[in-house]
């Protein structure tokens, strides 16, 4: 039997293993290598805010491959070995493959923060915001409220909205977002950066744009332009970029170290090696790293996983230029935005609560 390995339970692998059966049907059979379950991100603010529990934002993913044939290692690849086609994991074991999919995703770059992995909490992978949470609520909400959220894009921006909501029920909390660039949610139009500026600006929450944190120490954040701020909790939301084990694996890797994958989301140097999302530079160009990619990118990449382990053609993946964002701002509103519309109100949320529901649901197990 041909053997493919799926690394990395992310947004892009959950179609393959909902559908690992059409592998067996072709003689592969599919290892699925994962430290744990897989979190949605989408609902992953709405965490904070107790709009969703874990239950709601993940799928146990060792459930959705078993059951379709194929074989769960909690484990993680910490070397790529491309000429010996091996993996070698944490565990100290090694595997090997005919054909690879790494959907590994992406890390908050801490680094750029001096201080800030010892000091601060990154918001990927998804888990922490529900730890966070239950951190909060086991007794620091009274007492440790000043909150930083560094990075005021669409994920800074929907983390502090949900925790003020958490907090709010207590008495206001004092959050700063601080952002580098010149107005919030720069991935979004002016007009969707004027809404959810002056929707948090209208909780209480403080916005710093223009502002670039430099280094973390216990409870002070010092800036590059040598302001301190106080805080009692640091979130980090600064970006991401890819896990370091593609470049230490030696392939060909992006600037920001996402594999260089061609038209058919395969390896441009190991033609056996395939990847989808934000693990990913798509040609020339690197996509959003947003989930709406790799889930666009799912069935084309379980599609030429099968053609490949069959010898037959592989299909073209075609990136949409203009997607669609909403926003959970936490009070039971969303902020949509798409192209060079962008809109706030209660329809926004519920769009955004039955689209991440239905997503979620299609691969949890019962
Ligand atoms: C707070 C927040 C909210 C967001 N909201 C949205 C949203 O509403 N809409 C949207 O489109 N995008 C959103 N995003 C962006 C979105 O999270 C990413 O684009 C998306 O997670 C990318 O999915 P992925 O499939 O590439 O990887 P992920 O879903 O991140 O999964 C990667 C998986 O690989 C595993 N992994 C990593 N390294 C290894 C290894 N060495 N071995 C084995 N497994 C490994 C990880 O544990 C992880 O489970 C949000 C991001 C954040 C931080």
């Amino acid at each position: 039997m041909k053997r493919l390995v799926l690394v990395g339970a992310g947004h892009a692998h959950l179609y393959p293993l909902s559908r690992a059966r059409e592998f067996a049907a072709a003689g592969v059979h599919v290892t699925l290598i994962a430290p744990g379950q897989f979190w949605y991100s989408g609902m992953g603010p709405g965490m904070v805010s107790r709009t969703y529990e874990p239950a709601d934002d993940t799928v146990d993913v060792e459930a959705l491959i078993t059951r379709n044939g194929g074989t769960f290692l909690r484990d993680e690849v910490v070397r790529i070995d491309p000429a010996a086609r091996q993996l070698h994991l944490r565990s100290g074991a090694t595997v090997g493959y005919d054909a690879l999919s790494l959907n590994v995703g992406s890390e908050v770059p801490m680094e750029r923060i001096e201080g800030a992995a010892e000091f601060g909490l990154p918001v990927k992978p998804i888990k922490n915001l529900f730890d966070f949470r239950e951190a909060m609520a086991a007794g620091g909400a009274a007492r440790l409220r000043r909150i930083i959220v560094a990075g005021g894009g669409a994920a800074g921006a929907e983390v502090a909205a949900n925790l003020w909501h958490l907090l709010a029920a207590h008495e206001p909390p004092d959050i700063t977002v601080l952002h580098a660039g010149e107005r919030l949610v720069e991935e979004a139009t002016p007009k969707a950066a004027e809404l959810v500026s002056r929707y948090l600006t209208s909780l209480g929450v403080k916005l710093l744009c223009g502002a670039r944190a430099k280094t973390a120490r216990p409870h002070e954040l010092q800036l590059e332009d040598g302001r301190c701020l106080p805080f009692d909790h640091l979130l980090v939301a600064i970006g991401v970029r890819a896990p370091a084990l593609l470049r230490e694996s030696g392939l060909p890797c992006a600037d920001d170290g996402s594999l260089r994958v061609n038209e058919h989301l395969q390896c441009t140097a190991h033609p056996e090696i395939f990847g989808a999302g934000d693990c990913v530079c798509f040609r020339e160009r690197c996509l959003p790293r947003i989930g709406v990619y790799a889930v666009r990118q799912a069935p084309v990449l379980h599609g030429n996983l099968l053609a490949f382990l069959r010898g037959e053609s592989l299909q073209v993946f075609k990136p949409q230029k203009r997607y669609l964002l909403i926003l959970n701002l936490g009070d039971g509103t969303g902020l949509l935005t798409r192209g060079g519309f962008a809109a706030r109100g209660r329809w926004a949320f519920w769009l955004k609560d039955w689209l991440d529901r239905r997503f979620v649901g299609r691969f949890q197990v019962t």
